[in-house]
């Protein structure tokens, strides 16, 4: 089996070929400096404002609170240290969850190592915040709320506009980490309260090392990258110009293709997670069962190591991730599936696969069937399901 199905979306998508071809010019012909004065460089400017211009117009926002960064985690990383710097002399408290991104929870516990103190939220067994818990958690020195908009293991879409809400009822600032949800789901910054949110070119099929810092108006905000006077003197740093073109690009197909992608999506996403949890037993869908990007499923299957799982499918042309952190070469289970409340062994049979508009109902047969039979491969080579069988016949 020589075929390639790509279920890895949340990692990372195909730039798409109009994207590309939007870049491309940019390289070759108007490669001029934006913040040169002359007419050759004039293109490039244009097309950074014009690409400002797009991107907040899919969110709400006005251009000059759109700045431009090297992705997703350094969106994340200027939000929480310069907010911590810019508000240190409010508070020294900040509030995250449990399930966060690591450019979010890494942050935080460099701040922690720097006189700040974090409370990190628990989440529900579906990796839903908690209100009362959050409304609990605020303290006279609070300064900022971080809670991403939607998780990239389990897909749970938290209840954004009440924690902004929250937030501003307490003058607290809200940063939304939106690199999962961000061009998948519909997201207006004033009708949700948030004050900054973080998104990436390369999980909306732009390209990789470019995204933004939405930044509302009136917050106060630190430089992060020192130097020139790019990004209205707050990310020095000649612009990346066609990562920005082609995330303006992709921002704009994004928006324009949203609903009838979500809808073909959920659907894919629905019939597999039936087949799946009817065709394949002991088997547990993690994350909520409607609150959960359009894209995402996530299951623990008992008995088996999703590493194990994750290979064989490799050997079958399927791309998918596991519920360890196996990039970083260890073998834990994710912080996210340990936070919902799944025991070590069960975290460890976990699968997330995560579509995209270009996926078919014919490949995720091929993908079931291919399940099926390897988790029953795996399954019959374990102890434990054999010492399960015998007492549960
Ligand atoms: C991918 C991801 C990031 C990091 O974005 P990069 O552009 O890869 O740096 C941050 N947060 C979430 C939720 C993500 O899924």
């Amino acid at each position: 089996m020589n075929q390639n199905i790509y279920l890895d979306n949340a990692a990372t998508t195909r730039t798409r070929q109009e994207v590309v071809d939007a870049m491309l010019p940019y390289f070759t012909e108007y490669y001029g400096n934006p913040s040169s004065v002359y007419e050759f460089a004039s293109p490039s400017k244009q097309a950074v404002a014009k690409a400002r211009e797009i991107i907040a117009g899919t969110i709400g926002a006005k251009p000059q609170e759109i700045y431009f960064t090297g992705g997703g985690s350094e969106s994340d990383n200027w939000a929480l240290k310069a907010t911590a710097d810019a508000y240190k002399a409010k508070g020294n408290h900040i509030i995250t969850s449990k399930i966060e991104h690591h450019a979010i929870l890494h942050t935080c516990q460099y701040l922690e190592h720097h006189g700040f103190e974090v409370t990190y939220l628990d989440v529900d067994e579906y990796g839903m915040v908690k209100l009362e818990e959050l409304r609990a958690a605020i303290r006279p020195t609070t300064i900022l709320i971080s809670i991403m908009f939607a998780n990239n293991e389990i897909g749970t879409i938290q209840p954004v506009k009440e924690i902004g809400q929250i937030a501003k009822e307490h003058g607290i600032l809200f940063h939304a980490d939106a690199v999962q949800a961000y061009g998948h789901l519909p997201i207006q910054v004033d009708e949700l309260n948030i004050d900054m949110m973080s998104a990436s070119g390369h999980k909306i099929n732009g390209p990789k090392g470019i995204g933004f810092l939405y930044i509302r108006t009136g917050v106060k905000i630190r430089s992060f990258i020192h130097g020139g006077a790019q990004e209205r003197k707050r990310r020095a740093g000649t612009e990346n110009v066609p990562g920005i073109v082609g995330l303006g690009r992709a921002a704009e197909l994004a928006a324009a293709t949203l609903k009838q992608r979500a809808a073909y999506e959920s659907g894919l996403r629905d019939y597999l997670i039936g087949r799946v949890m009817e065709e394949i037993p002991y088997t547990r869908l993690n994350g909520h069962p409607a609150n959960r990007l359009p894209n995402n499923a996530n299951f623990a299957f008992r008995f088996i190591e999703g590493e194990s799982l994750l290979i064989m499918l490799d050997g079958k042309g399927i791309c998918g991730s596991s519920g360890s952190a196996c990039t970083s070469g260890s073998l834990d289970p994710s912080h996210v599936l340990l936070a919902i409340g799944l025991p070590h062994e069960i975290a460890h049979g976990s699968l997330r696969l995560t579509l995209s508009e270009e996926n078919t109902k014919e490949e995720l047969d091929y993908v079931v069937e291919s399940m099926k039979a390897i988790v029953e491969r795996l399954r019959n080579m374990s102890p434990l399901y054999e010492d399960f069988m015998k007492h549960n016949r």
